[in-house]
């Protein structure tokens, strides 16, 4: 095999964490977390037991005990979910995390024709690697969302949905949401996405409601890598230096807390904060800021906020806000309850 036409499995392997994955599917919330382990239905085969799908988050891998009698690590994972080959799931996953494979004499060679086929790796191989490992073998993450080039027209800002999420006209107005019913995003309230500088680079969609079916709660315009961005940074960045960065997962996570106060809040648009967030939060506070590591009180929020936090702290203050209910999160708080969170 040629070594321009490389893919590199490990990389991919140790870039990217299990838990990054099923963030990615939106799958988190179906898991109950014990200790190391995140139990729930099988993704895969589309089961229903709640014990038959395990994942090790020290391990970094998965295993079905039920239909599908197999485990494996995050390729495995993906070209199952997606019924493609290892090696077309190596290349899809650096494509969502922006990871950049390219080494001297080493590169992704996406739907190339000549490419012979990839030797697969062993399915039951798991990658042993401790769960701190990803984050710091992390590639640095490769190119830009470009800024959008029109803004959506005729949204509708007064949708029951956002009624019911307790938004204002004013907080409605700012964030530039509404309801779409036209185009890849008919029939979703659109969410605009900014970068840094303010440009607007992409709208998620968000169903009003629960989905049912293939229905998936949010959808992002193919290409666009949300590991890139942090949700509402360019209003954040406006707003007194001298309060804490509250660092949430949602979108209406960020824009309730901003409502009631707090405007100095981004979203990881997840539950993980991608190398390139890392980056923006760095480039945001100096070594006296105070940072807010305020994720939902589910699995993947308790899974994930202890090594958000443990990477934040290198170069600034942090703190983990954990709440004492179950399931709750930041986009339920009252004003009243906000008021109370910033003493
Ligand atoms: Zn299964």
């Amino acid at each position: 095999m040629p070594k321009t036409q490389y893919v590199d499995f490990k990389t991919v392997k140790t870039s990217v964490s299990i838990l990054q994955i099923l963030d990615h599917y939106q799958l988190t919330n179906t898991f109950k977390r014990n200790g190391d382990s995140l139990t729930g239905p099988c993704p895969l085969h589309g089961g229903q037991s709640p014990t038959q799908f395990r994942v090790s988050l020290s391990k970094n891998c998965w295993n079905c005990f039920s239909e599908c009698k197999h485990g494996g690590n995050i390729l495995d994972f993906v070209a199952r979910k997606e019924n493609i080959s290892i090696r077309d799931a190596a290349i899809r996953i650096s494509e969502w995390f922006g990871l950049s494979l390219e080494k001297p004499g080493r590169k992704v060679v996406p739907n190339s024709t000549e490419a012979p086929e990839p030797t697969e790796e062993p399915m039951r191989e798991v990658n042993p690697a401790p769960r701190t490992a990803p984050a710091e073998k992390r590639e640095p993450e490769s190119g830009v969302n470009q800024p959008l080039g029109f803004a959506l027209q005729h949204l509708d800002p007064a949708h029951p949905y956002l009624v019911e999420r307790g938004l204002t006209p004013e907080t409605v107005a700012e964030f530039g949401l509404g309801f779409c019913n036209k185009g890849s995003m008919t029939g979703r309230v659109v969410i605009p996405i900014h970068n840094a500088e303010g440009q607007l680079v992409a709208y998620a969609g968000r169903w009003p409601g629960t989905p049912t079916g293939d229905t998936s709660k949010y959808r992002l315009p193919p290409g666009f890598k949300k590991s890139l961005e942090l949700f509402n940074l360019h209003r954040a960045i406006k707003a007194d230096a001298g309060q804490p960065l509250i660092v949430v997962e949602g979108f209406f996570d960020a824009i309730n807390l901003w409502q009631h106060g707090l405007k100095r809040v981004v979203a990881l648009m997840g539950s993980t904060l991608s190398p390139a967030q890392e980056e923006l939060i760095r480039r945001h506070t100096t070594t006296n800021s105070a940072v807010i590591v305020m994720l939902d009180e589910d699995a993947a929020g308790q899974a994930g906020r202890p090594e958000i936090a443990s990477r934040l702290a290198r170069f600034c203050f942090v703190r983990i806000h954990s709440f004492e209910q179950p399931g709750r999160q930041p986009d339920q708080l009252s004003a009243a309850e906000v008021a109370q969170l910033i003493p």
